[in-house]
């Protein structure tokens, strides 16, 4: 490893190389809260260092873990098997806004808040917002098409990103996708690299569709009586033709927790609450909020009230941001799936997880991005009591497999990485997993990129 440390300094330059175990120990974490030490963590600033980093580290066959800023749920970050953990946060320049094609290029260390900022300022922004958009990077996000609450209306990176530019995991300089918002020359390259959590290329720059700000927008809320109205409630909204731009769904034991961040007022008996937004010209809210209004009327209705302004209704945000680190607090042990369901079969989901959390004893909270049938699912597992801990795994094995049966999918915007690898066989037949495991190949002959990541570990592998 010392030559390889000389070798990558002069890449890099030896001030942008750690290698002092204390100095690297932060690199072997993220959010998931797996740890593993890197042997070495380096900070690229430009593309043609991240180029003569991968091929070195293929030429070394040393491992190679791209990292935004670790702020990533299912370990994708943590190296697993030691090497070189190569952050892009320095990369973080906006290029170009660019106002008449409606497009910004960025550097993959940009955060999604700083990019949200220099497309404010002329007029647009980019639709995937997760929650930790302060923090996060574009490159983290395109790693796992990470959405977030307006993905219900305007998608998720894989319809905003029209090309990256990206370095293969045997050095080759790739380009993909088009600067035009059509295009259809070849296999959409763009697509497959987003979700790929860094295990076929590092992404050293992307162009993103832009969408204008608009011109207004109203919050509401419609507070119910059981989950299962609440629930119903989402799809009579889904199948309007005013799509909500956030429709978001807590549980009653989400709103306890709410209730502990924000003096919120919500009507007695609530045991379901949906958070949602209408955006579009000024002139058509008032017709948009009337059209929720009367989707969202119906069995158990408690309360449906539209803001009239900054107030009741941002305190309600900033809980429901508030709600994955209060779990945290309350359960430190938590485990926290991101499942997605068609939202049709949301009142079966709420159902499944009521009978899981009575067989296992755990208690589960449920809340997320309901438009999308997403909700993130946390089981409050104590550390205390082995039963729980015996029973955790069969119960998330059993959501799954309830989860597939309702034709929905294992993760909506976490990703794979450590967390989820063993279940992918699960969703995905073999053939298919075969090929994936060939694209991988493709792309990174000597699987040094963030090995041991979102494919079954097998004896070879
Ligand atoms: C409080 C909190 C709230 C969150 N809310 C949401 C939410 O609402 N929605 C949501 O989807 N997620 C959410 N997340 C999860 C997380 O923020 C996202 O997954 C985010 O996109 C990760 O960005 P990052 O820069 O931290 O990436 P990292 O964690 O550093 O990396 C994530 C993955 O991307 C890969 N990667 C990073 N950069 C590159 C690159 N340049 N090229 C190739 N691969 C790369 C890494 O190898 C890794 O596999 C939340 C996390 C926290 C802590």
């Amino acid at each position: 490893m010392s030559r390889f440390r000389q070798l990558l300094a002069r890449v890099l330059g030896p001030e942008n190389v750690l290698d002092d175990p204390g100095d690297c120990w932060p690199y072997g974490y993220d959010n998931s809260r797996r740890h593993a030490p890197p042997d070495l963590v380096g900070f690229a600033a430009t593309h043609e260092q991240v180029k003569d980093v991968v091929r070195l580290c293929n030429e070394q066959l040393v491992p190679l873990i791209a990292r935004g800023r670790g702020t990533g749920t299912t370990g994708g970050t943590v190296p697993l098997r030691g090497g070189l953990v190569l952050s892009l946060e320095r990369m973080d320049r906006v290029i170009d806004v660019d106002a008449d094609n409606r497009v910004a290029v960025v550097e993959p260390g940009t955060t999604n808040q700083s990019l949200q900022d220099a497309a404010t300022r002329k007029g647009f922004f980019w639709p995937p917002d997760p929650t930790s958009a302060t923090y996060c990077t574009v490159g983290g996000n395109l790693a796992y098409n990470s959405a977030g609450p307006r993905a219900v209306k305007y998608g998720t990176p894989r319809e905003n990103t029209l090309g990256l530019r990206a370095i293969t995991g045997d050095g080759r300089e790739i380009r993909t996708g088009v600067y035009t918002t059509k295009g259809v020359v070849g296999y959409d390259l763009t697509r497959l690299l987003i979700g790929s959590e860094g295990t076929l290329a590092v992404i050293t720059e992307a162009t993103l569709k832009l969408t204008p700000l608009p011109q207004a927008r109203r919050a509401m809320t419609a507070a119910y009586a059981h989950v299962q109205d609440a629930a119903r409630a989402i799809a009579r909204i889904m199948a309007l033709s005013v799509t909500p731009s956030i429709l978001e769904f807590v549980d009653a034991a989400g709103i306890e927790l709410v209730r502990g961040h924000a003096a919120v007022q919500l009507p007695e008996g609530t045991g379901s609450l949906l958070m949602l937004e209408v955006d579009g010209p000024a002139d058509c809210i008032q017709a948009a909020v009337e059209a929720i209004r009367w989707a969202a009327t119906g069995p158990g209705l408690l309360e449906f009230a539209a803001a009239n302004g900054p107030g009741q209704v941002d305190q309600l945000w900033a809980a429901r941001k508030a709600l994955s680190p209060a779990m945290r607090e309350l359960a430190p042990n938590k485990i926290n799936e991101d499942v997605v369901v068609p939202v049709s079969r949301i009142p079966d989901l709420i159902d499944g997880l009521a009978g899981l959390s009575e067989r296992y004893r755990i208690p589960i909270v449920s809340f997320g991005h309901a438009g999308n049938g997403n909700l993130h699912v946390t089981l409050l597992v104590d550390p205390e009591d082995p039963q729980q801990i015996r029973g955790a795994q069969a119960c998330v094995q059993a959501l799954f497999r309830l989860v597939l049966h309702l034709h929905g999918t294992l993760s909506g915007e976490h990703g794979i990485g450590i967390e989820k690898r063993d279940y992918i066989g699960l969703e995905i037949e073999p053939v298919t997993l075969e090929l994936m495991r060939r694209i991988k190949r493709q792309f990174d002959p000597n699987g040094i990129l963030t090995p041991g990541k979102v494919f079954p570990v097998t004896p070879d592998s």
